[in-house]
C-alpha cells in the first residue's frame, strides 16, 4: 500500500502529456484506491460490474470509473449511472443495450469499440474486418445515446516484442481506418486505449493515448 502513492506519482510524472492513465483497481480494496486518489489519480478501471458499483458508491464522486472487462448485457443497467467510459464494447448487441439503457435514464454514454487481435488472451472483441464492416453497415447511425470515442485492444501475452508490436500496430490501423472514414467528422473519436503494465511503453510507441495499468501500481491481484 505504501508504494501506491509513489507509483502513481511516477506514472503521472513520466507518461507523455497526451497519454491518459487508467489506474486498474480491480480486485484491490477501496483503501488502495483512496491512496491513489489522494496522490492525484482520478480515472480508475474495473472489470466486474458489481465491484465497480460497490466502490463507486463509497468513493469520491469526482472519480471517473472506466469499465474495462467483458460486460454482460444484463449488467449494463447497474453500472450506467456510475460509469464514465466503457472500453470493452465487443458486440452489436452490447452497444445497442448500452444505447437503450442510456436513453431510458436520459444520458449519453461514452464507449470504445474493442478490437480483437491478440493470439490467445481473450475471445472478446471485434475482429478488425468485422469491426470495419459493422461500423460501415450504418448500424450505429440510429444510436443517439452512445458516443463512440475510439478503440481499445490488448496485445498477445508473450515476451515476443515483435508479436506485441504487430498487435498494437493492427489495433492502431483499425483506429486510423475508422478515423479516416466513418468517424472523420466525430471530434470525440480520438481514444486509442492500449497498453498494460508490461507492454504500455510499446503501446505508446505505436499510438496509444490511454494506458490501463494495474499491477505495477497496486501490486499483484489476489483473485
Ligand atoms: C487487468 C487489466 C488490465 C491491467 O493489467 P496489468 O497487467 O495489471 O497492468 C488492463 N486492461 C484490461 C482489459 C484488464 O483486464
Amino acid at each position: 500500500m505504501e508504494n501506491i502513492r509513489r507509483n502513481i506519482r511516477n506514472y503521472i510524472d513520466t507518461l507523455p502529456p497526451h497519454v491518459k492513465l487508467v489506474a486498474v483497481s480491480k480486485f484491490h480494496p477501496a483503501e488502495a484506491i483512496s491512496i491513489a486518489y489522494d496522490a492525484g489519480q482520478r480515472i480508475f478501471g474495473e472489470s466486474r460490474a458489481n465491484e465497480l458499483v460497490e466502490k463507486a458508491k463509497i468513493l469520491p464522486s469526482d472519480i471517473q470509473w472506466h469499465f474495462i472487462g467483458h460486460l454482460q448485457t444484463n449488467k449494463v443497467r447497474a453500472i450506467l449511472p456510475f460509469v464514465a467510459l466503457v472500453h470493452s464494447v465487443d458486440s452489436q448487441r452490447l452497444l445497442s443495450t448500452i444505447d437503450d439503457e442510456s436513453k431510458r435514464i436520459g444520458r449519453v454514454t461514452d464507449v470504445l469499440l474493442q478490437v480483437h487481435v491478440a493470439q490467445e488472451e481473450t475471445k472478446f472483441g471485434f475482429m478488425p474486418d468485422e469491426l470495419l464492416e459493422f461500423v460501415g453497415s450504418g448500424a450505429i447511425k440510429g444510436m443517439n445515446n452512445v458516443r463512440i470515442c475510439g478503440v481499445m485492444g490488448m496485445a498477445t501475452n508473450t515476451d515476443d516484442v515483435k508479436r506485441i508490436e504487430a498487435d498494437f500496430v493492427a489495433i492502431r490501423q483499425v483506429y486510423d481506418a475508422l478515423k479516416a472514414s466513418e468517424f472523420a467528422d466525430e471530434a470525440c473519436f480520438e481514444i486509442v486505449s492500449m497498453g498494460m503494465s508490461d507492454d504500455y511503453q510499446i503501446a505508446i510507441k505505436h499510438g496509444s493515448n490511454m494506458v490501463r495499468i494495474g499491477s505495477s501500481i497496486f501490486g499483484v491481484r489476489e483473485y
